[in-house]
């Protein structure tokens, strides 16, 4: 599979599952816009990593959830690379453990700021360049989902798999919206995934504790994950759209 001179933009692509795309996307040729919110130093570390083994990739600080960095951020992309074919929309957070009588209102809107609204907004300014509506050339966004859109995480952070609920409900209708305009819109679901979130959220053993209740007794990786989003986002399924693609190993 070869991208050569593609342009990707992947937010939240400095840790985790957004730093195996953009290693993932680098080695298939695509340039690569690694979006970070605060940790500079990964971001650095990742684009230095992906120049030395021969791609071309550039940091940029953005906050999803707030509308000025996002359009600083696609700028950025604009006047570097001077095109976008492929967008990710990957960053995304999580909260302490609480159930949902528990949970403050700033908790919940900061929730569905940066997961929802910051989802949008991306999307909103990706299709804004690919579309042919707008006299783009075409292109395809993956979302970042999860599989807790559909079993909810009662007791652990219900707020968070309702904000995923949205990604997948997003991902259905600007997929038909975009549908004709040369853009394709598809979402990954992981399951639970070996990366620093679990931790983000107050747990960092979430991965162990809960690896006997996973049908393959194992997380997935970061990498497995990227896989799915790379195919996704290549002309391998260039009649794919609207889809949600579970990498969950059966969960
Ligand atoms: P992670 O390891 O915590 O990495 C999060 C990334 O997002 C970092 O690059 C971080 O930047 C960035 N980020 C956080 N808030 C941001 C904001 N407001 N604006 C821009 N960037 C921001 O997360 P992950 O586990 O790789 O998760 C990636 C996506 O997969 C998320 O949407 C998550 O909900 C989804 N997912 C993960 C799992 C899992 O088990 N890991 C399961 C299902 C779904 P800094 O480095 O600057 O902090």
């Amino acid at each position: 599979m070869s991208a050569t001179n593609k342009v990707l933009l992947v937010t939240g692509g400095s840790r985790g599952i957004g730093a195996a795309i953009c290693r993932q996307a680098s080695e298939a040729g695509y340039r690569v816009a690694v979006n970070y919110v605060s940790n500079r130093a990964a971001a650095d570390a990742l684009v230095a990593e992906l120049e030395t083994g021969g791609g071309e990739a550039i940091a940029v600080k953005g906050d999803v959830g707030n509308e000025a960095d996002v359009l600083a951020m696609f700028e950025v992309v604009d006047k570097t690379f001077g095109r976008l074919d492929a967008f990710v929309n990957n960053a995304g957070i999580v909260d302490a453990k609480a159930r949902v009588d528990e949970m403050s209102g700033a908790r919940v809107e900061r929730m569905m700021r940066v997961n929802v609204v910051g989802s949008f907004l991306c999307a909103r300014e990706a299709v804004k360049r690919m579309s042919t509506r707008h006299g783009g050339k075409g292109g395809a966004i993956v979302n970042l989902s999860s599989v807790a859109a559909i079993h909810g995480a009662a007791g652990e952070y219900v707020d968070y798999a309702a904000s995923k609920g949205a990604i997948d409900t997003m991902t259905i209708g600007l997929a038909r919206e975009v549908a004709t305009e040369g853009v394709r819109v598809n979402a990954v679901s992981p399951g639970i995934t070996d990366t620093e979130i679990h931790a983000s959220g107050g747990q960092p053993d979430r991965v162990a504790r809960m690896r006997d209740v996973l049908p393959m007794k194992r997380p997935g990786s970061a990498d497995e994950v990227a896989s799915a989003v790379l195919y996704l986002l290549s002309d391998a399924a260039s009649y794919i759209t609207g889809a949600i693609l579970n990498v969950s190993g059966g969960r």
